[in-house]
């Protein structure tokens, strides 16, 4: 069984949402199948259970539905890389660019150790801004992020290129010419 192909079968795709031009991937089918929601997971788990992980860091929000299954499996804590202005206590703050404008991505300050081997996911690689301010955070926490991971990459807009440029490996299932 090709697994990327049939998980694929289980995105969605949604034209023009969250606006006109675009194609939305919508994972929720693959999520509300036992069947592939499993297979999903089971991918990062062999991947990772040799890795001596420490720790899993899921992005806001879709990061937070694998991220939080995948540490539970590994047996390791699992840690919220939120959008701004959602975490209640001390955080560290890294921004990026948009196509309009900046956003900004937070940790808490005491969400990893120096040296904790972290894994960083997310739903969807499409310029790599977000993974990429995830990975600047963790770095400057002084965490040792092994790879980022996400369920779905997109070349031709060049992200997950940038995040391998960026010096992090990036493990993806699918991927949308
Ligand atoms: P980037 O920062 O790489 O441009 O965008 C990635 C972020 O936007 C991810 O957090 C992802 O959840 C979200 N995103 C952008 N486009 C899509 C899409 O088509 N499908 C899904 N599921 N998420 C998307």
């Amino acid at each position: 069984l090709d697994y990327s192909s049939y998980l694929k079968g289980w995105i969605r795709t949604v034209p023009n949402w969250p606006q006109q031009g675009v194609m939305f991937r919508d994972i929720t089918p693959l999520l509300q199948n036992p069947k592939t929601f499993r297979m999903l997971i089971d991918i990062y788990v062999h991947r990772y259970m040799t890795e001596k992980v420490d720790l899993v860091a899921g992005l806001d929000a879709r990061g937070f539905i694998i991220g939080s299954v995948l540490a539970y499996e590994l047996n390791v804590g699992f840690v919220p890389i939120r959008k701004k202005g959602k975490l209640p206590f001390t955080t560290v703050e890294e921004e990026y660019e948009l196509e309009y404008g900046n956003a900004a991505v937070e940790i808490h300050t005491d969400a990893c150790k120096p040296g904790d081997r972290v894994v960083l996911i997310d739903d969807l690689v499409a310029t790599g801004g977000t993974m990429l301010a995830g990975y600047k955070l963790l770095k400057r926490m002084g965490a040792d992020v092994l790879e980022a991971a996400a369920i779905i990459e997109l070349p031709e807009l060049g992200g997950g290129q940038l995040v391998r440029d960026g010096g992090l490996d990036l493990f993806t299932v699918c991927s949308y010419k």
